[in-house]
């Protein structure tokens, strides 16, 4: 997966801080020889400090490009730009813990995925029921099946299983891709069309919500047959923890 807004880059101005990994804007200087040695130009070119806004620790950065220091990146990949904070914060952890115990990170990813699929789909039932019942709502086989991967895999890390999760040095860090691709699919994806929708003029938008609305049917026929309404759109849709009902922890 490509790399997102969350890598530090150079010049970048905002990505997650290779010191408290807290995603924050940054603050670029140029870095300049001693004024004593009274030599010019008087900064290194393509060389730049950035100092990260949260934790307001400086940052050396070298050719344009490089970041020479610190020399320290978690592992795996940077979490999707629009993964959840709640969702987040399990995700950074799992990757701090992916060096030393990979079943760990995988518990974590499964828990994160746990979190965000209760979100999506609030109220009792197990993670796989939740599944199902949001591929009956229309959610993408694949992202479904993205799902099922990290729930199976993560359980397997928990409980004992056929799967080593262990013996296998690719499968759990392939995992953090696959939270990012169920993100991407369930978030950034709705978010995008969203956004490209309210680019349309405002007539054309309100006749498509005027078509989309639930249509009076004759007597005797099913109101629900057919009628989408323009909040069918987002039918698998991120809802604020606040709105999460309790839900069964369960496989
Ligand atoms: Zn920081």
């Amino acid at each position: 997966m490509a790399s997102n807004g969350r890598v530090p880059s150079y010049e970048g101005d905002a990505f997650s801080c290779p010191y408290c990994n807290v995603y924050a804007t940054q603050r670029w200087t140029d870095v300049e020889w001693p004024k004593w040695w009274n030599v010019k130009p008087r900064f290194y070119h393509g060389w730049k400090w950035s100092c990260c806004s949260h934790c307001d620790t400086l940052a050396l950065w070298g050719h344009h490009q490089l970041l020479v220091w610190p020399n320290r990146t978690l592992p795996g990949p940077c979490a999707n730009e629009d993964m959840p904070p709640e969702i987040l914060a399990t995700y950074e952890e799992a990757r701090q813990v992916l060096a030393i115990s990979p079943r760990a990170a995988a518990g974590l990813l499964r828990l994160a995925l746990q979190n965000l699929i209760d979100t999506l789909e609030p109220g009792a039932g197990s993670v796989n029921d939740k599944i199902g019942r949001l591929v009956q709502r229309g959610l993408e086989p694949s992202a479904a099946k993205a799902m099922d991967i990290l729930r199976v895999v993560g359980n397997n890390a928990v409980h004992p299983g056929r799967l080593d999760v262990d013996g296998d040095a690719e499968l759990v860090p392939a995992l953090f891709e696959i939270l990012n691709l169920v993100v991407h699919h369930v978030l950034t994806r709705p978010r995008q069309v969203e956004a490209l929708f309210e680019t349309l003029p405002a007539g054309a938008r309100e006749a498509i919500e005027r078509r989309d609305e639930p249509k009076a049917l004759p007597p005797g026929r099913s109101s629900r047959k057919g009628a989408r309404s323009s909040s069918n759109r987002k039918s698998v849709a991120y809802r604020d923890q606040s709105d999460r009902a309790e839900s069964a922890v369960d496989c």
